[in-house]
């Protein structure tokens, strides 16, 4: 949706600050309609300000922003939720900097595909982040589900070379197809990794719907999961980045 012509009301939580000038504040913010997005809190790093003073890192605002000719300007900003345990605990501030950092890497600025679920994704796995005992299994929940929004949805019942339905038994994922391939299949060597059918599961467990609570991952499996994701977004990042390259060079 296109923003309006000049002010609007919108909803934001705070993806990255960084200081501009003397006293201001430029953040990139994710909203519910216009996707992610720039905008500068002019006067944010005064004491005395009151109508931005709240802009700190993975809050939740209802902001009132004027369209600037090259980046919005923050009007009003309140904050909705604080999420204190992402700035007070060093391990869930980490966890939600790497969330933050995902999201930021998958998504262009003024991209509005989806803005709306992403953002319940994001809200919904902060307020995870400060609340649930083991983090890990809050982000591997969160990744699989940006991958769908984004469109890099991992297929995890069907090999994507042959088709054929995935049986019981060990198989292998590939990076480069986007999902499991069966033994038959896989051809070993070509970015494609080993995964255990315990770990297959967990995967389509979290893919399926929503936030599985009860579930406990015992940590070997965990290191497992992760493994296997981590390969496939690094190798996403890294195929992004070279394309975004590539059309840079072209222009
Ligand atoms: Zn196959």
């Amino acid at each position: 949706m296109p923003r309006p012509e000049r002010s609007y009301r919108t909803p934001a939580i705070i993806l990255k600050r960084f200081d501009l000038g003397e006293a201001d504040r430029l953040l990139t913010i994710l909203t519910p309609q216009y996707g992610k997005l720039e905008a500068v809190a002019k006067g944010a790093r005064k004491l005395t300000s009151h109508k931005t003073g709240h802009v700190e890192l993975f809050t939740r605002a209802d902001m009132l922003l004027n369209r600037g000719r090259e980046l919005d300007v923050v009007n009003q900003c309140e904050m909705t939720a604080a999420y204190l345990p992402l700035r007070e605990d060093l391990m869930r501030g980490a966890y939600a900097n790497y969330c933050a950092e995902m999201l930021d890497r998958f998504t262009s600025s003024g991209e509005d595909d989806g803005a709306a679920r992403l953002f319940k994704l994001f809200d919904e796995t902060l307020a995870r982040l400060c609340a649930e005992t083991d983090p890990r299994l809050v982000v591997r929940y969160y990744e699989l589900h940006l991958l769908d929004i984004v469109g890099y949805r991992p297929e995890l019942a069907r090999c994507v070379i042959g088709g054929e339905t995935i049986q019981a038994e060990d198989q292998y994922f590939s990076n480069a197809e986007g999902g499991v391939v069966c033994p038959k299949d896989a051809v070993r060597g070509t970015a494609t990794t080993q995964i255990s059918m315990r770990a297959l599961k967990v995967l389509r467990h979290l893919q399926r719907g929503g936030y599985p609570q009860a579930l406990i991952v015992p940590p070997e499996l965990h290191e497992e999961v992760e493994r296997v994701q981590q390969g496939y977004i690094t190798y996403l990042l890294e195929r992004r980045l070279k394309s975004v390259d590539f059309i840079r060079r072209v222009r």
